[in-house]
């Protein structure tokens, strides 16, 4: 017979998204609290539409559910539902983590941290340095703001297919941050992409599964944009080198793989709502056997 202990409650936290059946939270989060031994218990609520997200947080007030991640589409959708923003919630208008304390929600925003950890050891190479990122949606946002607010770099360049979103995205930082110079360019400007010291993908380009209509790279082959002097920082995670890591590794730059960023935001989520320090080695080895066999 099991022991009642088995059964005595967890507090329940979760990840709110759209067709989110494939991540890899649950597994990262279930892992950590089970080798800290503390009552918590991961799972995932996927919401189909918008529309739903505001009654979805009422019922978890109404539940006593401790918090959530929150990922694609939902970021800037659950930013109305708050009570609470932190300030770097605030500054990228995006939550990706929510504590529900009695009843009052506070929404975080940890990518920002799960970008600055894996970036920090190379600050020296970073600052005084021109930047480059691909992408002007949330990712993105949350990197530009990682750079503006830990790093120094000289410029910061935006490479995206739709220029007027970049646009956008430029005048919204311009304002808040006026000393960091930021520039938009086509995906295709390798001239301005060689003079990059830092190099961040923020866009699922080179996810499995996921056709691009760019050979799956972000950057072709043979283009001379990739050198060995840069630093080059995918954030898709799935597979674990994607093609830009690999072309990246063979041209002898510093590499920076999606699941250092997944680990990093992770664990400061974990922290906020446990208020423990998540067991990083033991979540990495797990994370990385699952998914080497699916990746
Ligand atoms: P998002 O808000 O949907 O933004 C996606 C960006 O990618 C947009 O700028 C979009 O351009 C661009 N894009 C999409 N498909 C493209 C294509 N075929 N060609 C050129 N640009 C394309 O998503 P997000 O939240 O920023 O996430 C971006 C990526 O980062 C995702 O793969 C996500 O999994 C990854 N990510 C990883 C972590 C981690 O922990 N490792 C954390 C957060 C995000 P348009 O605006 O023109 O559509």
């Amino acid at each position: 017979m099991p022991d009642c202990m088995t059964y005595s409650a967890k507090k329940i936290l979760g990840l709110i998204g759209r067709n989110i059946s494939y991540s890899y939270s649950p597994c990262i989060h279930n892992t950590a609290a089970e080798a800290l031994d503390l009552p918590y218990y991961y799972t995932i609520f996927n919401i189909p539409s918008p529309d739903l997200v505001p009654s979805a947080l009422e019922g978890a007030k109404a539940l006593g559910i401790a918090g959530f991640n929150v990922t694609i589409p939902y970021k800037q959708t659950v930013v109305a539902c708050m009570d609470r923003l932190s300030p770097e919630a605030e500054a990228v208008c995006a939550v990706n983590t929510i504590v529900n304390d009695n009843g009052t929600l506070t929404g975080y925003n940890t990518d920002i941290a799960g970008i600055v950890a894996p970036l920090e050891p190379h600050k020296p190479l970073i600052d005084g340095q021109p930047a480059g990122i691909f992408g002007n949606g949330g990712a993105a946002m949350a990197a530009i703001e990682a750079l503006t607010t830990h790093f120094s770099p000289s410029l910061i360049s935006l490479f995206v297919r739709n220029r007027e979103k970049g646009d956008e995205l430029c005048r919204q930082f311009q304002d808040r941050t006026p000393l960091i110079q930021l520039s938009i360019h086509s995906l295709d400007d390798y001239t301005a992409l060689a003079k990059c010291r830092l190099i961040i993908n923020a866009t699922p380009i080179g996810t499995t599964g996921v056709d691009s209509g760019y050979n799956n790279c972000i950057i072709p082959h043979g283009t001379g944009a990739i050198h060995s002097s840069q630093i080059i920082f995918d954030m898709v995670y799935n597979p674990l080198e994607t093609r830009l890591l690999q072309m990246a590794r063979e041209a002898g730059a510093v590499t920076i793989p999606g699941i250092d960023m997944l680990v990093s935001q992770a664990s400061r989520s974990f922290e906020i709502w446990t208020g423990k320090p998540m067991p990083l080695s033991t979540v990495k080895a797990k994370l990385q056997k699952l998914l080497g066999n699916t990746g």
